[in-house]
């Protein structure tokens, strides 16, 4: 932990060697469902860029591909705006492939669910969605997800991709703030 953002973090919720077991535990679930079919892992930038790259690595399956999309739906805040807009689109063309969306976070599923229904539009064979992170709000939306890292509580938290006002993404767990930044 040799971040200097680690002075900001009120607690841990999730430490580098829970995060790395619950991989493993992931990569073996999408191995075992996607062997002998196509795989197209796709990112959503920023937040999914750690859970991507160590996923990823862990994934045995033989023609894996990853892609990436950016969409916006947060602004620098901790508040969801309800709107989301593609900043960088896929490179590729979904027709008849297995899609496997890569997400850091569930939180309103607003995002999700948008995207589910944007990336199905474009005649995918499956579109299945991976998240690490589930918040209890995400119970409201009916976003099927396969695979869920974990299930935590209703607070804001950074690390592991996650960031609050685009800091802190780079810490290896997953932490809450200290009151400080935010009235800082
Ligand atoms: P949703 O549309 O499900 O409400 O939120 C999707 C996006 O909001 C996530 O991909 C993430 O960028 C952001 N988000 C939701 N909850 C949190 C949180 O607790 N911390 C951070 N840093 N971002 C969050
Ligand atoms: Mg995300
Ligand atoms: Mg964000």
């Amino acid at each position: 932990m040799g971040s200097a953002q680690t002075g900001d973090i009120d607690h841990v919720l999730l430490s580098e060697e829970q995060i790395t077991a619950k991989l493993d535990e992931l990569a073996e679930r999408i191995d075992a469902d996607y062997a002998g079919k196509d795989l197209l892992l796709v990112g959503v930038l920023k937040g999914a860029v750690m859970v991507m790259a160590d996923l990823s690595r862990r994934i045995q399956h033989q023609g894996v591909e990853m892609d990436w999309m950016a969409v916006s739906s947060y602004g620098s805040g901790t508040k969801s705006s309800g709107v989301v807009r593609i900043l960088k689109d896929l490179d590729a063309d979904l027709t008849g492939r297995n899609v496997l969306i890569v997400e850091d976070i569930i939180d309103s599923g607003l995002t999700l669910s948008w995207l589910i229904s944007n990336l199905r539009s474009r005649g995918p064979a499956s579109v299945e969605v991976a998240a690490m992170l589930r918040k209890p709000t995400a119970a409201k939306v009916e976003v099927d997800v396969r695979y869920v890292g974990f299930d935590i509580p209703n607070e804001f938290v950074v690390g592991y991709g996650l960031d609050y006002a685009e800091k802190y993404r780079t810490l290896p767990f997953v932490g809450t703030l200290a009151p400080h930044v935010y009235s800082s």
